[in-house]
């Protein structure tokens, strides 16, 4: 099947919901069990890969079950588990497969939390986090040791959208017996297929695309065979949950997911190539652009672009940068993305391994679902002001 097929059809089961088209909401903490038989029963099945679709509301419902099978089919792993937020996955991740003594190798643009909790907390329980260029490839293996447990990936990398080589990367990690964690969420399932290219562990922020609609904060991580137990033991241990209602949107906007990521997609790449033609205009980081330096990787491995890419103005520009996003109308000033609205936010991506060449020049773009023209026209006037001062 492909995936526009499959997007309709994953998780749901109309014939256990007396033929309700989307898996109702269950609200519930406590299970019943009718004897001590079923019990016993489910204890057992809990403890299986064969989980019952209701134990403990906190081990999921029928809500989040069919959600976390429709992630884990649509990007052909194993199992999923939901998580309250999209950081909370990421951490969750990472610490499923390292622990006290351990050494996790993560890439420089990796998402700004995940960056942080490496220096405090990860810190703290013995977790030595390194970071790489995310651009290194195979290279990579100059940096593993015998304690590297988990290589962490993400691409395009957060803010700055640098490519990364995960196959050659996730054969150096296999190699060495470590865990390619990679964070998802730009391409979505339907975008990467992580499995294929020799991800370990997918993790989504559903707070992005998958619930599209920006009400909602969720995570979602799935798993190949090999990993599945200890992200399982980790997920409860950490008693990592998520709300049956957050779970029912992320459902209902994951439907829709695959026509708003190709519109959103195809604006973007559009923008970004009229962006790229401006004067007023230093680079645009887009691995959709036929000159970015991650350009080939991303024809290679990726199905297409989302809607979230960045820029940086000249440098002659950089100390108007407050005023051209202040200038925008359609554009709002704010965080996250992959909702259904355009969004900008300047971007000053901290470095630790790598230099980042557009000090206070930069700015994120996340294109909506609005014409594309009116979103130019847009941008254009906003340079057409700060070209006043100049
Ligand atoms: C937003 C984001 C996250 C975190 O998701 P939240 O739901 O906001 O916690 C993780 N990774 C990437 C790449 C993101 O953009």
């Amino acid at each position: 099947m492909k995936n526009d097929t499959r997007i309709v059809h994953a998780g749901r089961h109309p014939e256990d919901f007396k033929g309700a088209v989307n898996v109702p909401v269950y609200r519930t903490s406590t299970v019943i069990a009718r004897n001590m038989d079923e019990w016993d029963r489910k204890h057992r099945e809990q403890a299986s890969t064969n989980e019952p679709d209701l134990f403990y509301g906190r081990h999921g419902t029928p809500t989040s079950k069919a959600l976390q099978q429709a992630m884990a089919e649509l990007e052909g792993g194993f199992r999923s588990f939901v998580y309250p937020s999209g950081v909370s996955a990421c951490v969750t991740a990472i610490m499923a497969f390292a622990g006290q003594g351990e050494h996790v190798l993560a890439p420089d643009s990796v998402y700004g939390p995940v960056r942080r909790i490496s220096g405090t907390m990860f810190k703290r329980f013995g977790i030595e986090t390194e970071f790489y260029d995310p651009r290194i490839g195979e290279d990579i293996e100059a940096l593993v040791r015998p304690t590297t447990r988990v290589i962490y990936v993400e691409a395009p990398g957060s803010l700055t959208f640098e490519m990364q080589d995960i196959p050659a990367i996730a054969a150096v990690a296999h190699r060495h017996g470590a865990v390619v964690v990679m964070d998802n969420t730009w391409a979505t399932p339907l975008l990467f297929r992580a499995f294929d290219h020799g991800v370990d562990v997918s993790v989504h922020a559903a707070t992005k695309y998958v619930t599209g609609h920006s009400d909602t904060m969720l995570g979602v991580v799935t798993a190949n065979e090999a990993c599945y137990e200890r992200l399982k033991a980790a997920t409860l241990d950490l008693g990592q949950t998520a709300s049956p209602d957050d779970c029912y949107l992320a459902l209902r906007g994951l439907r829709t997911m695959g026509v708003r990521l190709a519109r959103q997609g195809q604006a973007a790449t559009e923008l970004a190539a009229w962006l790229a033609s401006r004067p007023e205009v230093e680079r645009v980081m887009s691995p959709a652009l036929p000159d970015d330096p991650g350009h080939a990787i991303w024809k290679r491995d990726f199905l297409g672009a989302s809607g979230l890419f960045a820029f940086a103005l000249k440098p002659d520009l950089a100390k108007f940068r407050r005023e051209f996003i202040d200038a925008l109308k359609l554009f709002a000033l704010g965080g996250s993305w992959g909702g259904y609205e355009s969004l900008v936010m300047p971007i000053d991506p901290p470095r630790t391994v790598t230099r980042y060449a557009y000090s206070n020049a930069g700015i994120r773009l996340h294109v909506g679902l609005e014409d594309p023209d009116d979103l130019k026209d847009d941008l254009a006037q906003a340079f057409g002001l700060i070209n006043t001062r100049t």
